[in-house]
């Protein structure tokens, strides 16, 4: 079973070192293949590409509250997203 993250702002995950239960390879996300989705984000083992860890996205509400918090890529991704949705009402 693949790493679930529901929080996607929770401080560590993308360091946090994993062990991929098929061929006992290790290492942290960065060094994972990405493969992103609409919903979540799956990263896969590099050498046999077994699922390890899935990162749920975001949403509003979550990337807002964090934001709040200080949390510095949120306010980021609250900018962008006031933005896109300032444009999309705008027509
Ligand atoms: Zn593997």
């Amino acid at each position: 079973m693949p790493d679930l993250v529901d929080d996607y702002f929770q401080p560590g995950w993308r360091t946090r070192t994993l062990e991929c239960a098929a061929c006992e390879w290790r290492g942290d996300s960065r060094a994972m293949t990405l493969q992103p989705h609409e919903d979540m984000s799956e990263y896969l083992c590099p050498q046999c590409e077994d699922i390890l860890l899935v990162v749920r996205h975001p949403d509003l509400a979550q990337v807002r509250a964090a934001a709040e918090a200080g949390h510095p890529e949120a306010l980021e991704q609250l900018a962008l997203l006031e933005d896109y949705l300032r444009r999309q009402q705008g027509g």
